[in-house]
């Protein structure tokens, strides 16, 4: 399957990649909305939330509990960040691969645009 963050992260495409293990990736944005801008995701192709469901959900713990221990090693924790995901064509998904971005160095601004 021809999916760009499949070959991330199965290393094919490189990435700046800060952390790995056996279940997923967490990689930098190759276009930064904020001075700090991670891309978490899980390593198992799951186009988008609508795919979450017993079987694999238990990867998305797992990625919150990464980002809260990247926080506290960055130092972004006690200023606060911002997780999102964006679903389907409303929520502004262009990377049909489940990802949570992870935003934080600067105050960010509600109700997104
Ligand atoms: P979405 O719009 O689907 O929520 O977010 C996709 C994100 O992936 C965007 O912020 C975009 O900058 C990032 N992105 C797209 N292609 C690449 C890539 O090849 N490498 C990296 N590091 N980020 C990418
Ligand atoms: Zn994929």
């Amino acid at each position: 399957m021809d999916c760009i963050f499949c070959s991330i992260a199965d290393g094919s495409i490189p990435a700046d990649k800060i952390y790995e293990d056996d279940n997923m990736v967490v990689f930098k944005d190759l276009n930064p909305q904020a001075p700090i801008h991670l891309l978490a995701i899980p390593k198992a192709h799951i186009s988008s939330n609508n795919e979450v469901n017993s079987e694999n959900s238990f990867v998305i713990g797992k990625i919150f509990e990464v980002i809260a221990k990247i926080a506290k090693e960055q130092g972004f924790y006690e200023d606060g960040y911002r997780i999102v995901n964006n679903c389907g064509v409303h929520g502004g998904q262009t990377v049909g691969h489940l990802h949570y971005h992870v935003l934080a160095g600067r105050n960010l601004q509600w109700p997104p645009g």
